[in-house]
């Protein structure tokens, strides 16, 4: 059995397209969409993300603005630039791009961004939302995995779901979201034991470690659902997942490959999350 691949970039440009349509309607009604996004410092990999996440805000017709500050910008001075946006009615999404230097406290930033404006769904009233099932901004990377998950009608209710990985941005909003559609949700993380027990009862795995060949063919029960959330370089400097791709695809039933899988997704559920801030208005 070869798994069916789950095609994130055809599956964005669906839902890009929809995000254009929508968003020329709210232009009828003079409103723009418009997504701020802060980087502090020269992080090369950060500098890549914004990009990338400014040019889809433009390819599909929402407003942006990119502010770059340099890595000795003070931890005040930029909590003065979020108020300033936080007012700007131009703009309906915050997103500052981690990870911020040393010096500043992230979890402080993140907190005085609007709730309104959190489209990357980090603040904490956006985790308390998604915890009790209230509107809110969901965290793209896991987002983006749902929407993957509904591309091809699975039906998650009384379904085994194992998440690797609990980190605040992608394990833990991933496992509540399973939780929300009914599915019995099992957490690993670096101190599971017999990671591989657990993951053959998985009727869907989503790995989200940032190692590869966590995930091989041998812990994968046959026609499993597997997402793979993992960004990592092989030897020959090749971006690859947490899955062993090769192997596992020909256990699974669906797969996510790396690249072109969950990474669009990401930047996809961004663009649909400031839509959604600005058609709340
Ligand atoms: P993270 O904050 O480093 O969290 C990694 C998690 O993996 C932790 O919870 C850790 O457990 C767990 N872990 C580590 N070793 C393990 C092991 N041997 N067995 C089981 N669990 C283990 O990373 P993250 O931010 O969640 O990101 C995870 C991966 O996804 C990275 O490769 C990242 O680049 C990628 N990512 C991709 C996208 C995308 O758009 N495609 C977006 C975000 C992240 P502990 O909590 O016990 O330490």
């Amino acid at each position: 059995m070869t798994a069916q691949r789950i095609d994130g970039n055809a599956l964005s440009q669906k839902l890009r397209a929809d995000v254009t349509f929508r968003t020329t309607a709210l232009k009828a009604r003079g409103i723009t969409p418009g997504l701020a996004v802060i980087l502090v410092g020269e992080n090369p990999a950060s500098q890549v993300y914004v990009r990338n996440k400014v040019k889809a805000c433009e390819d599909s017709g929402l407003h942006s603005i990119l502010e770059k500050h340099p890595a000795s910008l003070t931890e005040a001075a930029l909590l003065n630039r979020i108020e300033a946006l936080n007012q700007d009615t131009s703009i309906h999404g915050i997103l500052v791009q981690l990870p911020l230097p040393e010096h500043i406290d992230a979890q402080k930033v993140i907190e005085a961004i609007s709730p309104a404006k959190d489209v990357d769904g980090f603040h904490i009233a956006s985790a308390g939302a998604l915890m009790t099932g209230m509107p809110g901004f969901w965290p793209c990377t896991p987002y983006g995995c749902m929407k993957m998950l509904e591309s091809i009608g699975y039906e998650l209710k009384g379904k085994h779901a194992v998440v690797i990985g609990r980190s605040n941005i992608v394990g833990k909003p991933m496992a509540l979201m399973l939780l929300q559609q009914n599915a019995t949700v099992t957490i690993c993380h670096s101190a599971t034991q017999d990671l591989k027990a657990i993951t053959l009862q998985a009727d869907v795995i989503v790995a989200a470690v940032g190692k590869r060949n966590i995930l091989t063919a041998d812990m994968v029960k046959p026609g499993a659902v597997v997402l793979d959330v993992g960004m990592n370089r092989n030897e020959e400097g090749k971006l690859c997942g947490d899955v062993d791709f090769a192997g596992v695809e020909q256990i699974a039933g669906y797969i996510t490959p790396v690249p072109g899988g969950v990474g669009p997704m990401t930047i996809t559920m961004l663009l649909v999350n400031t839509l959604e801030a600005a058609e709340r208005i």
